[in-house]
């Protein structure tokens, strides 16, 4: 395997839409494919037969149900190897992972480092390729996850070590929630030419029923407020709604999120 060059393109991984808004993503190559965080079996099973493909390896962020309730079936079906976060009682589970495992999908001729990126939970992870980042529920377009057991130190920690990969890498994030982050987006930073052209071409998107899916750490870091808690204009309009200058970027990034819990 070439350890530079991720050998899946991005027209081999395709969103299956499943529930209101997830997103399970199927990656392929030749007759095999990987699913990530199959709530939804059914939606999985369609996908697979509708190419020909034989499912060899599931990879789970984190343990939600809108993200593992496929797994059971799939399993008893398929037989694929199931990775995930070591500290969730997965049912289904195989390979417990953390930070710096390493994932080698060998049939896929892919492999993908495990980033630990607590904060949505306390055990979510990413599963990291030179241009791919599967990120679950902890970066999304223009918003992040909610704080379901993790706090927000963790959250901004986690996010701004993603922003620190290479900008061309595609971030594939397992909700369509990219119009309503966009909503508050503009709200928490008014002043943003670059957002705003976004939501003009998301606009589009979503009106063509297409995904506005995958982003880019480039497109993120310029647009997503979460990832911004350090602009004037975010930390100004933070300042206003709360009543209280934040002292930094991580005290910032808590009253963001806790402004948005409630926008
Ligand atoms: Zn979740």
């Amino acid at each position: 395997m070439d350890d530079q060059h991720s050998k899946i393109r991005s027209a081999d991984i395709i969103p299956l839409p499943a529930f209101r808004d997830n997103y399970i993503w199927l990656l392929r190559h030749g007759p095999c494919a990987a699913v990530v965080d199959p709530g939804d079996a059914a939606v999985v099973e369609a996908a697979l037969q509708a190419h020909g493909l034989r499912l060899v390896a599931i990879l789970l962020t984190h343990h939600h149900d809108d993200h593992i309730g496929g797994v059971a079936e799939l399993a008893a079906r398929h037989h694929p190897v199931v990775f995930g976060p070591a500290g969730e009682n997965i049912p289904g589970l195989t390979r417990r992972v953390g930070e710096g495992d390493e994932v080698a999908l060998n049939a896929l001729e892919q492999r993908f480092t495990v980033l630990a990126i607590p904060g949505h939970t306390t055990t979510h992870i990413a599963y990291h390729a030179p241009g791919i980042l599967f990120a679950g529920d902890t970066l999304f377009s223009a918003g992040c996850g909610r704080l379901f057991g993790g706090t927000a130190a963790q959250l901004h920690a986690s996010l701004q070590r993603l922003a620190q990969l290479p900008g061309d890498t595609a971030v594939y994030a397992a909700h369509e929630y990219t119009l309503a982050n966009l909503a508050f987006a503009r709200t928490a930073e008014p002043s943003n030419p670059a957002r705003d052209a976004w939501i003009v071409e998301c606009e589009a998107l979503r009106a063509a029923g297409r995904p506005t899916l995958p982003t880019s750490i480039a497109r993120e870091c310029g647009i997503n407020p979460f990832l911004r808690t350090d602009s004037p204009g975010v930390i100004d309009t933070v300042t206003a709604h709360s009543g209280q200058r934040p002292a930094n970027s991580a005290e910032c990034f808590a009253a963001l999120r806790r402004w948005k819990d409630v926008f």
